[in-house]
């Protein structure tokens, strides 16, 4: 069963030649026939250019090329574009959406020999942490299809679990790629700002978005991370710090790391008792590996989820002006004037909660209340920013639950925007900060369903945290579980 190797399983056998990069892409079509009827993954299939890109993974392989990813079917969330696919963003605006260029992240995936099997699905335009609201499909969680994997790149996480690819690359706003990663048991890493290039990223919020990997273990996370990360002269906001080696950095054990607990992530309300206490488990896990456990503090965490919902839906609103049925996108055929094909465009295309952030980001924005809401979260941003600063002169890691609960059933939060919102509470600081975080399981809830643990770092410390997930991971073995899924 081919679809069910690790990246790191499946490195080893190919270039053994035990199997063709043809093979195992067959192998990972045939699982995602099987199941994604089920799960619903994916909303576009790419059949014939993924089994074109083995063959010739398959040529670089018998050539001896060393690339490390040559012949490894990956997906890849359908918020990045892909030349002469189609790429939807999870809108009916995009619906019909070919981008005649590649985002840097797929120009490099490419050339380290990937096989793109396919676009994910997606809360529409990454708003949403259920996927819930893609204008599309419903995606399942593999460990229970009547729950929601997680969003907005529940796609791509829903994909990993359940062995329609062997990794996939996502994007996170607010928590995107580390809260589905934990409701479906997998791997998910959002890297530093500016780690990797947003060039053909679809924007939502600028000053927040960042690509991420997602994977079945450590090690695979941090092979993608390596190949994707790295200055692009293409995105000004890239940075131009070296990449380092992050496997060749994993080490042993965690002697004389120091890992700060936030205090006020105890008293966090709708927090599940199982997630607290997989969470205290895991640092007792982490202080036996040689970690010193010390309590710090966040004082600003409270507005964080406050700060974080004005300033994404003010950078969207105006990020999602460009969609107006004119250049390209969806465009009502029924529209009279200009004016109206603007206001029928933007209706039709865009779903409920698109278009209550581009409200409430109009509105923030807007002259009169700019000062006391844009502004206001700006300087909110500034004091996490600080907290963060401050309580890294004390630990080296942060260590923290990904989601107040487990994966929760579909139709919970759908009607209740705020409640939704709230999802986000452990992750969003992190994006508002620009720090890493990375998300690895670190236990099953009563009810089977995978906890994940988060561990963040200072900026372009991402070896760091690879260092102690894998450590930690080393140690358990909630990433070898598998979802019930036949
Ligand atoms: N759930 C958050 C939101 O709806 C984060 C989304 C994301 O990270 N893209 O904005």
């Amino acid at each position: 069963m081919p679809h069910r190797l690790t990246i790191h399983q499946a490195q080893g056998l190919l270039r053994e030649k035990k199997i063709s990069a043809v093979e195992l892409t067959q192998a990972v079509l045939d699982r995602i026939r099987k199941v994604d009827e089920r799960v619903g993954a994916y909303i576009t299939l790419c059949e014939a250019s993924a089994l074109e890109q083995a063959r010739k993974a398959d040529r670089r392989i018998a050539s001896g090329d060393p690339s490390p990813l040559a012949g490894i079917p990956v997906a890849v969330k359908d918020i990045l574009c892909t030349r002469g696919i189609r790429t939807t963003c999870g809108s009916r605006i995009l619906e019909n959406f070919i981008p005649p260029y590649d985002a840097t992240v797929i120009q490099r995936l490419e050339a380290a020999g990937v096989v793109i099997v396919g676009k994910t699905n997606m809360d529409e335009f990454a708003m949403g942490s259920s996927n819930e609201y893609s204008a599309f499909k419903l995606t399942r969680n593999p460990w229970d299809l009547s729950r929601i994997p997680g969003g907005s790149s529940g796609g791509s996480a829903a994909a990993v679990a359940a062995d329609m690819c062997l990794g996939a690359i996502g994007s996170d706003t607010g928590g995107s790629v580390r809260q589905p990663a934990s409701h479906c048991g997998v791997v998910g890493m959002k890297p530093t700002y500016g780690r990797v290039s947003r060039f053909g990223l679809v924007a939502f919020a600028s000053s927040l978005d960042q690509v991420g990997p997602l994977a079945k273990c450590v090690y695979d996370n941090a092979l993608l991370m390596k190949v994707i990360a790295g200055h692009d002269p293409k995105d000004s906001t890239s940075a131009p710090e070296p990449v380092p080696d992050y496997i060749q950095a994993f080490g042993k054990g965690l002697d004389g790391v120091t890992v700060g607990v936030p205090v006020e992530y105890r008293s966090m309300v709708g927090m599940d008792p199982e997630v607290s206490e997989a969470v205290s488990t895991a640092m007792e896990t982490m202080e036996r590996m040689g970690a010193r456990c010390v309590e710090v503090s966040l004082p600003h965490t409270p507005y964080a989820v406050a700060a974080y919902y004005v300033i994404a839906p003010s950078e969207a609103s105006s990020n999602l002006a460009r969609y107006d049925g004119v250049k390209y996108g969806f465009r009502d055929p029924e529209a009279g004037d200009l004016a109206g094909m603007y206001r029928r465009t933007r209706s039709k295309g865009f779903g409920p909660e698109v278009q209550r952030r581009i409200i409430i980001g109009t509105y923030c924005l807007s002259a009169g209340y700019y000062d006391a809401y844009y502004r206001k979260a700006s300087q909110v941003r500034s004091l996490i920013v600080r907290d963060f600063k401050e309580a890294f002169e004390s630990c080296r890691l942060l260590l923290s639950p990904v989601a107040p609960t487990p994966a929760f059933p579909i139709g919970e939060k759908v009607e209740d925007p705020l409640t939704m919102y709230l999802s986000d509470v452990f992750t969003l600081s992190a994006n508002l900060a620009g720090i890493p975080g990375i998300s690895v399981p670190c236990g099953f809830s009563g009810q089977g369903l995978p906890i994940g643990l988060q561990i963040m770092g200072n900026h372009f410390d991402e070896a760091m945290l690879y260092r102690a997930a894998h450590q930690f991971e080393q140690a358990t073995d909630y990433h070898l579980k598998k979802p019930p899924l036949q």
